[in-house]
């Protein structure tokens, strides 16, 4: 089928103008073709419908050729203006195609006519197209800088520490001008005992490493350390390396976890004194000291008595995790060799695994893996792991690994057991998170031991984490850095 072209043809003579839709129709074309001669001919032909070019005369009785670009233009900036003119000489095309004619034809070469045309409207199909690309990434440009603006959290990105772009955030919680930020370096801005810290993630992020979230105390403007949470990734900024980061600010978060934390430490302290003296009571009187017991008064007072271990034992968890957030736990590192001590511990809980018809199995390397930590604090975790596995199998197995990797050494309890959802994988080193009720009347916990665990982990320069799939079990790890024997 024959291409459409709608062309508008400024030309008095008629003749010539047939000559020109001629010529398209030998090369192909199917022509919609209007001739006008005046100015307001011009108008009405434009306001009546879209053209694909407009071919114009240079010698115009009724009006100039600058007059029908200026009338064109006007009503649509792209479309192509193609003069066509006898001898016109060299001055007038060229003050024509500066006026804003895209090209020039002469009437003796009609032949060149149809492949100027067809370059002349590619071309502008292209301006077009620039024009609504450029118009796009201005409204997406307008849109991000929108949000990003607005966004609750800082927006940094910084080149080698350099502050290079920052949203509203940080001046407003800060109190610093934007104009005292931009251009800084941002260590300067972080609390002196962060410093080395950041500067080392800022470091591995670069190098490319994938770095979690990290927490880092910022100075404010009077003095003030304000803390938060610090999340980056690398980009492409303008050409070059840069690092965006997102700071989310944790001040109220941490406020409400310290008043929680005193809570915590007072109610746990208040409470253990009167249940020392309840429990020692209750022995005393098991143990006959205040005159023989029947078998019935025995019952429920052994009852009493290990509910009084429970709360007992979630006391001393609760102290131990509000002693641990206070810092005020300091590991009593040595060096010794955790596969002994896995094996130690393991050994120490087959009978429970025993107990519960469920299969031991042990991964260990032959020769020892020293490491520097806190040996009852590890052992702590390890027993957690397994306990926790014990809790939550029914059937199947329990394996202890140690395992030598590049510098570490990663212990890990795995079991087949009713394994943890995808959803609840992340909150399970927080405090008080349980997603499964143990069947039976087994032993209950009350969701510490992990958060305790992590704390541990963590203070001995480890690091801890978990893997699951529901219904086929879990495997719980921690890593530590290893270390030279004695
Ligand atoms: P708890 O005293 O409740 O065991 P933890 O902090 O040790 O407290 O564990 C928190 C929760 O994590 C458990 O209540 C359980 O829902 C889940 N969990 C821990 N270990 C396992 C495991 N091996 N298999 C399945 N779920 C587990």
């Amino acid at each position: 089928m024959a291409s459409q072209l709608r062309i508008l043809i400024i030309e008095d003579s008629a003749d010539d103008a047939l000559l020109m839709v001629k010529e398209l129709e030998r090369s192909g074309y199917e022509p919609i073709s209007e001739r006008v001669e005046t100015s307001e001919g011009l108008q009405t032909a434009l306001d009546r419908q879209t053209w694909d070019i407009v071919l114009s005369d240079y010698v115009l009785p009724h009006f100039d050729v600058k007059a029908a670009i200026n009338i064109v233009r006007g009503k649509d900036p792209n479309i192509p203006f193609i003069l066509i003119s006898g001898k016109i000489g060299e001055e007038k095309v060229t003050a024509a195609l500066k006026f804003g004619a895209q090209a020039y034809v002469s009437k003796d070469h009609l032949t060149t006519l149809v492949p100027i045309i067809e370059q002349e409207i590619t071309d502008a199909r292209l301006r077009r197209n620039n024009k609504r690309n450029e118009q796009l990434l201005v409204e997406s440009e307008q849109r991000y800088r929108a949000v990003v603006t607005h966004l609750p959290d800082i927006v940094m990105i910084h080149q080698a520490g350099k502050i290079v772009f920052l949203n509203q955030s940080l001046p407003q919680i800060s109190g610093y001008q934007k104009e005292e930020l931009i251009g800084k370096n941002l260590i300067e801005f972080i609390a002196p005992k962060d410093r080395k810290k950041v500067v080392e993630m800022v470091a591995r992020r670069a190098a490319g490493e994938t770095i979690d979230d990290y927490e880092a105390d910022l100075v404010m403007k009077d003095g003030t350390l304000r803390p938060f949470l610090i999340r980056g990734t690398m980009i492409d900024y303008l050409g070059q390396k840069a690092s965006l980061a997102v700071l989310i600010d944790i001040y109220e978060r941490e406020k409400e976890e310290k008043v929680k934390d005193e809570f915590l430490s007072i109610v746990s302290h208040e409470l253990r004194t009167p249940l020392e003296i309840t429990r020692e009571g209750i022995s005393q009187v098991i143990d006959g000291l205040h005159g023989q017991i029947t078998e019935a008064q025995n019952k429920p007072l052994a009852t009493a008595l290990k509910n009084c271990d429970r709360l007992g034992h979630l006391i001393e968890n609760l102290l131990d995790l509000s002693r641990l957030e206070a810092g005020k736990i300091v590991p009593r590192q040595e060096i010794f060799d955790i596969v002994k001590l896995a094996l130690e511990t393991t050994t120490t809980l087959k009978a429970r695994i025993d107990t519960k018809g469920l299969s031991l199995k042990g991964d260990f390397p032959t020769e020892p893996l020293y490491i520097l930590a806190d040996k009852n604090e590890i052992s702590e975790v390890l027993s957690n792991f397994v306990t926790n596995a014990v809790k939550f199998t029914s059937k199947g197995s329990i394996t202890v690994s140690v395992e030598k990797k590049e510098e570490k050494v990663e212990c890990a309890v795995t079991d087949t057991g009713i394994g943890i959802s995808k959803d609840d994988l992340p909150k399970l080193f927080r405090k008080f998170q349980q997603f499964a009720r143990v069947p039976g009347s087994g032993e209950k916990g009350v969701g510490l031991g992990l958060s305790i665990a992590k704390r541990l982990v963590e203070i001995n320069g480890g690091q801890i984490w978990a893997e699951s799939e529901p219904n086929k079990g879990s495997r719980f790890a921690f890593s530590l850095p290893l270390t030279q024997a004695k």
